[in-house]
């Protein structure tokens, strides 16, 4: 039997690590986890709990609330890939929407909270067979997968991306709307202190920006053979 190996992918926002997790997750018959959905997951709740003010959580009453917040995956057939419940609703269209990408990056300074996710992704991961995308999926939550993809676009292209996303989906935004949310996100995503996003020495960088759907997924899986031989 082929050895089940762990595969963590990091990297920017909306740099099309979730797509390319979810195609090679199919081609090679893995597990995938969206780990960002799991942090938008908990901003949702926040929001809905009136437990950030004017834009700053308020992370004391978070972290009391934390055991209120159950987070589970179940997979949509209709998607190709697992939609996240928050509390046993689903809630897989309302985390991906601008709200709450303008505050999910606060959400997730937040120590506690991420101690409580990375605890949930480790205990998913424990058998192997799994790819995670996120941004310290490959420096924390799995230091030792043996795989490890840091994956980058640029910001014009990424935005393009994400903006498409949302227009196609009715939702109302405008690209410089996008693009400043990206931007934001990436500052914080980057310079927090807790396990903020890096490139880990031993990942291995895919640029997307010139690369099609087929292509990245070509490459990972090229990858992915190197490394179970
Ligand atoms: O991947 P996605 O863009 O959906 O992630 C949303 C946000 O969740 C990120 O901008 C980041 O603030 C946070 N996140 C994180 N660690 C992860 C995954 C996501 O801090 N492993």
């Amino acid at each position: 039997m082929q050895k089940k190996i762990t595969i963590a992918i990091d990297g920017y926002s909306s740099c099309g690590k979730s797509t390319l997790a979810k195609s090679l997750a199919k081609k090679i018959n893995y597990i995938f986890i969206d780990s960002g959905a799991m942090y938008r997951g908990v901003t949702l709740y926040c929001m809905r709990n009136q437990l950030i003010e004017n834009g700053t959580p308020s992370t004391e009453k978070i972290i009391n609330l934390l055991n209120e917040i159950n987070l589970s995956f179940e997979y949509n057939t209709k998607t190709d890939k697992a939609d996240l419940f928050l509390n046993n609703e689903n809630v897989e269209e309302l985390i991906r929407m601008p709200d709450v990408a303008a505050n999910v990056s606060k959400i997730a300074t937040i120590k506690e909270v991420r101690q409580r996710l990375v605890e949930e992704q480790q205990k998913m991961g424990v058998n192997g067979g799994i790819i995670m995308d996120g941004r310290d999926i490959g420096s924390v939550v799995f230091p030792a997968a043996e795989l490890k993809l840091f994956v980058t676009a640029s910001n014009e292209i990424r935005a393009q991306r994400r903006f498409d996303e949302l227009i196609d989906k009715g939702v109302q935004t405008t690209f410089q709307e996008v693009y400043d949310n990206l931007v934001q996100r990436d500052e914080l995503d980057s310079n927090r202190i807790e396990s903020p996003l890096i490139q880990t020495s031993d990942a291995i960088v895919i640029d997307t920006s010139h690369l099609t759907r087929e292509e990245q997924l070509n490459l990972a899986y090229h990858l992915y053979q190197k490394a179970i031989d």
